[in-house]
């Protein structure tokens, strides 16, 4: 059923994803209440309503339920029993079984493997016993990935040898892990889609990712890649989606080897990092489409009406003092986000500045321009 302008859109997660998705719904009419455990989320500064309390907190998770329209989320690792008890009052999208299986890697590389999705080879291991086994059919170097709970590279230890893997298993706590082939890559790509309940699909066409220590740094649009390959990622992505029977936004990450093969890396269940640049670069972003799809409205276009890029802006830019943000919005088409986070530590995701460029290499080469600007 459409969730009409005037509802209430409840929000899980209160990040700078759930401060994206609550401007986008404010300007659409939307009313919107955000459910997060911590005070002065980037969120709560700009949702109409937020409940602070423990994702476990069943009395908190009812009144909530009963004060809103829908419920979506900014952030995978909610409790699915969380989620759960939500589904029971009100709808949830992306549905509990979603989330269930993308919040870890064991089970959403099984899913995808099940449904003849191209991965790198791998194999869970849950003891240290599996992992002789594990080195010996994937070779090495490998990456071994804690199950739950990774992002941004945190969890994650690439080996070269059975003895490096058990050393790594040790330093992760001997979590679930999943150990997998590492991927001589030449370009990182992802591509974000949204699915009503209708079943009706959009994706944006590839972004070209660039990472550093493992946190993205910089997206832009087009991605250089052969028409045949983006239209394969494409495909791909519309088809996880299907498969998941998925309602809302989701991201596929994807590497391209250098043999021009295409292996899917990770799936996120919400708005992507690399599509915030569909804000300036689209005429829906893909905050809009969330929007749209879990409201139960026509999706919108996916068109680039720009070659746009981004520059993520980490905590490590604020070292010496508030960086000198005149220097860069004296240029030309300089946008800049900033999501209030009161602390600026190293390696936290702080902002980012989009940039709108004749092309997409010229727009890159402008946000790293940009970026050296603020030192
Ligand atoms: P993830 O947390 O799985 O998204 O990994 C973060 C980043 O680590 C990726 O975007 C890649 O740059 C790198 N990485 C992850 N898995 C692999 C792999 N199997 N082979 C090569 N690089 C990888």
């Amino acid at each position: 059923m459409t969730v009409r302008p005037g509802s209430t859109i409840g929000i899980l997660g209160g990040g700078q994803l759930g401060k994206m998705l609550v401007m986008k719904a404010a300007q659409m009419g939307y009313k919107t209440h955000v459910f997060v455990p911590q005070d002065n989320s980037p969120a709560s500064q700009v949702a109409t309503l937020t409940t602070v309390a423990d994702y476990e907190d069943r009395a908190a998770l009812q009144s909530f339920a009963e004060a809103v329209d829908v419920v979506t989320l900014e952030f995978e690792n909610i409790p699915v029993s969380a989620l759960e008890a939500l589904a029971e009052h009100v709808p949830v999208h992306p549905a509990p079984q979603v989330l269930y299986i993308a919040q870890h890697r064991g089970r959403e590389k099984a899913f995808l493997s099940e449904h003849g999705f191209p991965l790198a080879p791998f194999k869970p291991i849950d003891t240290e016993a599996d992992l002789a086994i594990a080195v010996q059919e994937i070779g090495t170097p490998a990456i071994l990935k804690t199950a739950g709970f990774g992002y941004d590279g945190k969890g994650q230890r690439r080996v070269s040898s059975l003895a490096e893997a058990e050393a790594a298993f040790t330093e992760l706590e001997s979590q679930p892990c999943v150990l997998e082939a590492f991927i001589e890559f030449e370009r990182e790509v992802s591509v974000v889609a949204a699915r009503n309940e209708a079943g009706e699909l959009v994706a944006y066409a590839p972004i070209e990712n660039d990472h550093e220590n493992h946190i993205l740094f910089l997206s832009s649009v087009p991605a250089e890649l052969s028409d045949a390959l983006a239209k394969r990622a494409v495909q791909v992505t519309k088809d996880v989606l299907n498969a998941l029977n998925l309602v809302g936004v989701m991201c596929a990450e994807f590497f391209v080897t250098t043999s021009g093969e295409l292996i899917l890396n990770e799936l996120a269940p919400r708005p992507h990092n690399s599509g915030h640049l569909t804000i300036e670069a689209c005429a829906v972003s893909q905050f809009e489409q969330q929007l749209r799809a879990v409201c139960a409205l026509p999706l919108g276009s996916t068109d680039y009406l720009h070659a746009a890029a981004l520059v993520n802006l980490l905590g490590d830019v604020w070292a010496d003092d508030e960086p000198d943000w005149a220097k860069v919005l004296e240029l030309e088409k300089v946008s800049l986000h900033l999501y209030g986070k009161a602390e600026a530590r190293l390696g936290r995701k702080m902002g980012h500045l989009t940039v709108i460029g004749e092309d997409g290499a010229r727009a890159k080469e402008k946000a790293l321009h940009v970026r050296k600007l603020l030192g």
